[in-house]
């Protein structure tokens, strides 16, 4: 495959007290084969979510790397499971408070419509509020209907 041989390497590392072994660095953090990384301790993106688990702000401690079956270098970070924090479920309340602020988005501040597209920022308002106050802004500042009263 013509990868070069990495040596190995003891070091101190974060998952453990002792000196552990690894392949050098890569950025500057202790580099493992696959199969090197202590399952229990260590665990990619990928592998956090399948605990139901997430970096949680957190910066990895080691990088795993492989080779893929066309013999190109993989690499991926290694966090420590024991930092990781759980992942946020979708629970009804979070979903109804995502609907809430995209319902939010789409109510003119004018008329109050939903109108199903996301005020445009710079407008303020939705379109048909628009065109509406550039045409009779002027006549309606004395109040629409001079009959009402
Ligand atoms: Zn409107």
């Amino acid at each position: 495959m013509g990868n070069k041989v990495r040596p190995v390497i003891q070091m101190t590392v974060a998952w453990s007290q002792y000196p552990e072994f690894t392949h050098g660095t890569e950025g500057g953090l202790p580099l493992l084969p696959r199969g090197w990384a202590p399952k229990t301790l260590l665990a990619t993106v990928r592998q956090l979510k399948k605990l139901g688990l997430r970096p949680g702000g957190h910066d990895p401690v080691a990088v795993l790397y492989g080779y893929s079956s066309k013999g190109g270098q993989w690499f991926a970070p290694l966090y420590l499971i024991a930092r990781a924090k759980p992942m946020l479920p979708m629970t009804p309340n979070r979903w109804r408070s995502i609907a809430k602020a995209n319902t939010a988005r789409r109510c003119c501040p004018v008329c109050g419509r939903d109108r199903g597209y996301i005020i445009p920022p710079s407008l303020g308002m939705c379109v048909p509020c628009t065109e509406a106050g550039e045409n009779t802004n002027a006549s309606n500042e004395n109040g629409a209907d001079p009959w009402a009263a």
